[in-house]
């Protein structure tokens, strides 16, 4: 026992005084939340001094108390869920919330978000309406089927699908098709879930129509086809296509239906991006039922739409499960917004951010890229950033072997590694999300969203001292 050393603890103000002195600092703050953060930045003073890593008297420590405490609020006073910077060039990014919004879309949330809306009234009539039939007659328009339905994502569609079609019955699909989607969306799982059998046919590179003949049987009720939307098998392959599906379909009298995952709207052909069929084309092709997402290709809010002949959908919108999938008036209004758009295809690929993006040509990328360029080199100085060629990504589980020629820029940043600023560009106060190659930091101007360009260069500025010395 040493009596000549005092217990350094003793020094330590408790929680109530430190939450008394940072009080002036916290007024905006919850009262909860101050608390919390004052109980922290004590028991981490605590910590501290317990081993030997923070000395002084108690004015000493009860300052770095209160500094924490200011920290440690702010943080907890911070929403969770903010707006990122997008500068991967991967489009759809489903970890940043996949499609962003057009314009339209978002004029029509606000539009209803804060107020009533006729989501389940028919204003002619002044009775009960339905919640789909907002987006319906836009739907059946834009693609040629009979009937349409919209539930909460596509997972959900394929679910509802398959529960109401084939519960307890026998479902054909081809081995080559078994897909798992980020997220853990799996075909066999989700087949089980909906109370089908899956039974599989042909084998994981070859499925002819004689392998689904031969797995047809008195129990099938339903041939599936999923799209292959984040992977491709090449080399000695073989699938059938819808229209073989359909035709055998036709003969057994079972109803196809087509997952096609991203569910593209706009003819993206002419713009160097690998042949995606269109819904219309699935559906000219005779597919029963056709489910795709409303947030990849679509650029619309997160749902799961449902396409197909009207006999079918209608059993899907009699399906109890149908009350728990649904969607909000924030996605009936967003949705509708979107594929108003489309209706005038011209202007879908400028007004919708996703396609836009998609379709962009070199020049505007070269633009874009040199204007960014210059935005942050403003700030670092020179010699430290370029113009190098690249590729961006579609992403979301679409398109997975397009690559779109990029124009990059490269920043060398000064005094700090590339990982590191990687992580204070994340963590900074408006998140930027970016690419790391061989010690550069790559920012791909294809996703980013008009007036990113100069906040982006900004948080470079942040995270690098101003004259090229780092801030710790
Ligand atoms: C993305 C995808 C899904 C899941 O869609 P969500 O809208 O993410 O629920 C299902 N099937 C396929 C083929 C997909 O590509």
């Amino acid at each position: 026992m040493r009596e000549d050393r005092p217990n350094p603890l003793r020094a330590l103000p408790p929680v109530d005084e430190v939450l008394r002195r940072a009080a002036p600092d916290l007024a905006a703050c919850p009262r909860v939340l101050a608390r919390e953060a004052a109980r922290r930045a004590v028991e981490e003073m605590r910590g501290r001094l317990a081993a030997g890593r923070e000395t002084g008297d108690r004015e000493d420590l009860a300052g770095r108390a209160v500094r924490l405490t200011l920290e440690y609020a702010a943080g907890l006073s911070r929403p969770h869920l903010r707006r990122v910077i997008n500068a991967t060039g991967v489009v759809l990014h489903t970890n940043l919330g996949r499609s962003p919004l057009a314009e339209e879309a978002l004029a029509a949330v606000t539009r209803v978000a804060g107020g009533y809306a006729n989501l389940e009234l028919d204003l002619g009539t002044g009775r009960r309406g339905s919640r789909y039939q907002a987006v319906e007659g836009i739907l059946t328009r834009l693609t040629g089927a009979q009937s349409a339905l919209v539930v909460n994502n596509n997972a959900a569609a394929v679910l509802l699908a398959l529960g109401t079609l084939a519960a307890g019955r026998e479902v054909v699909v081809s081995r080559g098709q078994l897909v798992e989607i980020g997220g853990s969306f799996r075909i066999p799982d989700v087949m089980a879930a909906s109370g089908a059998v899956l039974v599989e046919a042909g084998t994981t590179n070859k499925t002819y129509r004689a392998d689904y003949e031969r797995a047809c049987g008195e129990r099938t009720a339903l041939l599936l086809q999923v799209h292959t939307s984040n992977y491709r098998v090449v080399g000695f392959v073989h699938e059938t296509t819808t229209l073989e599906l359909v035709e055998l379909g036709r003969e057994r009298g079972l109803p196809v239906m087509c997952d096609l995952g991203s569910g593209c709207l706009a003819d993206l052909a002419a713009y160097q991006l690998p042949g995606e069929p269109t819904v219309s084309e699935v559906v000219a092709a005779g597919a029963d039922v056709v489910t795709f997402s409303g947030d990849k290709l679509l650029g619309g809010p997160q749902a799961g739409i449902i396409v197909g002949r009207r006999d079918l959908l209608e059993r899907m919108k009699k399906n109890p499960l149908t009350r728990a999938l649904r969607i909000d008036k924030m996605t009936a209004a967003a949705l509708e917004a979107t594929l108003r758009v489309y209706l005038d295809p011209e202007r879908a690929l400028a007004a919708i951010p996703v396609l836009r993006m998609l379709t962009m040509d070199r020049e505007t990328l070269r633009g874009l890229a040199g204007g960014l360029a210059a935005a942050i080199s403003r700030r670092t100085g020179p010699g430290r950033v370029a113009l190098v060629e690249g590729i961006s990504r579609v992403g979301g589980g679409a398109l997975p072997l397009a690559e779109l020629p990029a124009v990059l820029v490269e920043l060398t940043p000064p005094g700090v590694g590339a990982a590191e600023m990687q992580r204070r560009l994340r963590e900074g106060p408006v998140p930027v999300m970016v690419r790391v190659q061989e010690d550069r930091v790559l920012f791909d101007p294809r996703t980013l969203l008009p007036g990113d360009g100069e906040l982006l260069a900004e948080q470079v500025a942040q995270a690098i001292g101003g004259d090229g010395i780092c801030v710790p």
